[in-house]
Order: C-alpha cells, then sequence, then structure tokens
C-alpha cells in the first residue's frame, strides 16, 4: 500500500477511534494495522508478518483463514444470515451447536444461553442463579462472591465481579452485592505464605468471608478455576476446586467457572475444570468459541437449574438482540469440528509440555526468569530482580514491554502484563513455529539482561 494512505488511515484510526484498553504512548509511536491472517501468522498493512503467540487475544484454535470455517459462514449466510433466539424462535446451527454443547461439556452442563461476548456471559450466569434461587422461593440469596484478583469482564455487571482495581477504580460504586475473597495464588499467595506448608488458608478465607456473609444470602461463587492472562495462570493448589465445591453443596451455593480464556482445548482439556473433576453448575464460555471468528459467548447449566426457568411465568428474564448470532453458531461448529477432528485439544497437551519444557530450562538458566506457570497451551513467564524474595524488577525499566517490543520488531506478537509474559498461541502451531517463537523469547531475555546489566 502506498505510504500516503497507510499514513492516512493511521491517522484516521486514532482519530476516531477509541481502542480497547487503549496505551496512548504505543498509539502514539505506531499504530498497527492488519489486513491477512493464515494460520498461526498476521500481517499487516505494511506488509510485515507475525507470528502471534497470544492467539488474537485468546481467541484463535485452529489458525486465521481456515477454509472449512469461512465455507460454513459463507454458506449459512447465504441460506439465512441471521434470525433472533427470541421468544419462541430458534435457528438450526443455534440448535445443532446447543447439542455440540453438551456433548463436549463436562458433566451434566447443557443448556446453553447465548450471548456475544465473554462479559455479557458472565452477567448472565449471575443473572441465571439469583432468579434460580427466586424462583425456588429463596429470595434471601443476593449475593454474588467473587474473588481477588480475578478477571471477568468489562460491563458494569462484569467489572463488578472483576477484582483487579485497575479495571475498576474509575466506575465505582459498583454492584454492591458482589463481595470478594482471596485469591488462590501460590506464587503471589496473598498472605505470603508457601505452598507446602499453607494449609491452604485462602480456601479457609473465602469459606470464612462466606460464613460472615451467611450462606443462606448467597447465590453463587463465580471464579476463574484458571485464573487468566492478567495475574500469569497461577493453577489452583490440589484439592481446592473440589473442597469448595463441597462446601457450595453443603450450603446449596451455586458454582459458576468462567472458561472464558480457558476452554476449547487450551489447557489440554476441552475445559480447565476436567482436570480436577469437579463441575459447575455453570460455565461460561466466550474467546474461543468461534476461533475467532464471530463473536459469540454463553452461559451453560444443568437440566436442573434450567428445569426451573421452564414453568410459565418463571422464563428466564434476560435476552440480547444477537446472543446465537446464526451464522456465528454455523462458525463455531466448524470450528469445534476442526478441533474435534484434528485432535487440537490432545495436540496441546503434547506441544505445551515441549513449550514447558523450554521455558523451564530458561528458568533454570536466566535468573530473572522466577516463575514459569501454565498448563497445556496457556504459560506465564514472570521476570523478577530477585526469585527468592520476589523482588520485582525497577518498573521504570518497563522490562517486559521492552522483550515485547525486541519480539514485534523481529516479526512475533507477544503479550506482556507489566513484567509477566504471556505465551498462548493457537493450538495449531507447529514445532517449527515453536521452536521460532521460544528461540525468540530466549534471545529477548538474553539481550535484556545485557541491555539493563540485570
Ligand atoms: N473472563 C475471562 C477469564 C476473560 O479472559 C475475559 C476476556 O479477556 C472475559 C471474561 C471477558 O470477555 P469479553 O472480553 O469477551 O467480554
Amino acid at each position: 500500500m502506498d505510504p500516503n494512505q497507510i499514513k492516512k488511515l493511521k491517522t484516521t484510526a486514532v482519530n476516531n477511534i477509541i481502542t480497547h484498553f487503549a496505551d496512548n504512548k504505543d498509539l502514539a509511536q505506531n499504530p498497527k494495522i492488519f489486513t491477512k491472517g493464515k494460520g498461526c501468522y498476521l500481517y499487516d498493512v505494511e506488509g510485515n508478518k507475525y507470528l502471534d503467540t497470544f492467539a488474537s487475544l485468546l481467541t484463535t484454535v485452529c489458525g486465521h483463514g481456515r477454509e472449512e470455517i469461512i465455507q460454513a459462514a459463507h454458506q449459512q449466510m447465504k441460506a439465512l444470515e441471521f434470525f433472533p433466539n427470541y421468544h419462541d424462535s430458534f435457528t438450526v446451527p443455534l440448535i445443532n451447536l446447543s447439542e455440540k454443547l453438551a456433548e463436549i461439556s463436562p458433566g451434566d452442563l447443557g443448556v446453553s444461553f447465548f450471548v456475544n461476548s465473554g462479559s455479557e456471559a458472565n452477567e448472565t450466569a449471575a443473572k441465571m442463579a439469583l432468579q434460580y434461587h427466586w424462583e425456588r422461593g429463596e429470595k434471601t440469596r443476593r449475593k454474588i462472591i467473587a474473588r481477588r484478583y480475578s478477571y471477568h469482564g468489562t460491563t458494569m455487571g462484569g467489572v463488578s465481579m472483576t477484582g483487579i482495581p485497575w479495571f475498576r477504580e474509575y466506575f465505582e460504586p459498583l454492584l454492591s452485592n458482589v463481595k470478594f475473597g482471596m485469591s488462590a495464588q501460590c506464587f503471589n499467595c496473598e498472605l505470603g505464605l508457601e505452598r507446602k506448608t499453607c494449609g491452604m488458608l485462602c480456601l479457609t478465607s473465602l469459606k470464612k468471608l462466606i460464613e460472615w456473609e451467611g450462606p443462606e444470602s448467597v447465590a453463587a461463587i463465580i471464579m476463574d478455576p484458571l485464573p487468566g492472562s492478567n495475574v500469569g495462570y497461577p493453577l489452583p493448589p490440589d484439592g481446592y476446586l473440589e473442597e469448595l465445591r463441597e462446601f457450595c453443596d453443603a450450603h446449596g451455593i451455586l458454582m459458576i467457572f468462567d472458561e472464558i480464556q480457558t476452554g476449547f482445548g487450551k489447557t489440554g482439556k476441552m475445559f480447565f475444570c476436567e482436570h480436577s473433576g469437579v463441575v459447575p453448575d455453570i460455565m461460561t464460555i466466550g474467546k474461543a468459541f468461534s476461533g475467532g471468528y464471530l463473536p459469540l459467548a454463553a452461559a451453560i447449566t444443568t437440566p436442573k437449574i434450567a428445569e426451573v426457568f421452564s414453568e410459565p411465568g418463571s422464563e428466564f428474564r434476560s435476552g440480547s438482540t444477537y446472543g446465537g448470532h446464526t451464522t456465528a453458531c454455523a462458525t463455531s461448529l466448524a470450528n469445534i469440528e476442526i478441533i474435534q477432528k484434528e485432535g487440537l485439544v490432545e495436540r496441546a497437551v503434547e506441544m505445551g509440555a515441549y513449550i514447558k519444557n523450554r521455558l523451564d530450562k530458561m528458568s533454570e538458566k536466566y535468573d530473572i526468569v522466577a516463575s514459569v506457570r501454565g498448563i497445556g497451551m496457556l504459560w506465564a513467564v514472570e521476570l523478577l530482580a530477585d526469585r527468592k524474595s520476589k523482588t520485582p524488577l525497577d518498573k521504570n525499566l518497563n522490562i517486559g514491554t521492552w522483550i515485547r517490543d525486541y519480539c514485534w520488531e523481529r516479526g512475533m506478537i507477544l503479550r506482556n502484563n507489566g513484567d509477566i509474559l504471556v505465551i498462548a498461541p493457537a493450538l495449531v502451531l507447529s514445532k517449527e513455529e515453536a521452536n521460532f517463537m521460544l528461540n525468540l523469547i530466549e534471545e529477548s531475555i538474553e539481550k535484556v539482561i545485557k541491555a539493563f546489566k540485570l
């Protein structure tokens, strides 16, 4: 493209669009405009090629430009692009997708409410829990328990359940019926304890909060069973989810698992909760659900809960125009079909082990690589000045961002969250691509150590 045209596009972009979670410093330097995708690669308007290790914000599973998905969308558009899932109406892709979800979801999860984004799915799940108790006559159950440092979205409901102050501070006071308990992040334990000797005090504290609030006032607990990229994938302690499930059952509290980031094979199981065998009452999905092809999300619940909404007069009181968009459902079905046909969940286990092995070696070799966390194809590398005392690197040095820029300049999209590097590529990543990714990460770590004398 002509350089003047590119310049004009960039000026228009910056002037006319408020970017999601914008970084004005980065925007002022060089806004990026993408024009093409193929497999794990993206191409920008200047013709640069990038390996995407963040899977287009964790959405891509089977790669960009998949003909099967494009055809599925094309065929559906030709037949009927959209009719709403409204009142008493369905479309065929929507029905087929609901059947597929029932097949692949853990336990008896299998009744879905479709929406457009992860935030909406989480709001829906909370509303579902509240109305479920209401319809059953337990009208005191009005509270939602969430966990500190969990991310559940940016809409007013989503951010109300998000436990990261940065997302909340401008918008408070938020929903007053959301109460926050302790997170479970072993490496960054809020109490500074060590897993071997902590006695899982984080869970005790969470239970104490619920007991203090009054269990009969609690409708549900929402949690990310594997917290996401914002905190760098801290695995829950062994037995944590099982014990919390027991506690919730004993007190009639519903469990909502947010699998928006972890669903569809990214952790080496179709859904993360399958690693523990703990099945929630409501599971929310988004992102990889449609593989990035069209916006789609859902809250999936059990027949037992859905049944409560089946009597005339007790219908679930929620809806959105495009929720369960016909063509989005068709693309999602094609996406899931590829995941199953190509064994991408199993592939995530294999490739994930390879990635972990290389990252662990980097941690042995470089002092600043203090923690390598994750599972399957979701990995985080936390960089610290001193791993024993967990002293952070000097924030003013922006080490994580330096590494990110080093990789971008050499043809690789890398996401950093401060000094946490996130490595979460699509599940079709080849061995060669994995090697390119890991070699460049290692090279950037070596360079940054030298450049800043770390
Ligand atoms: N929950 C989790 C764990 C997420 O990672 C995200 C998005 O990053 C959301 C909820 C919100 O999803 P969306 O951005 O589609 O609203």
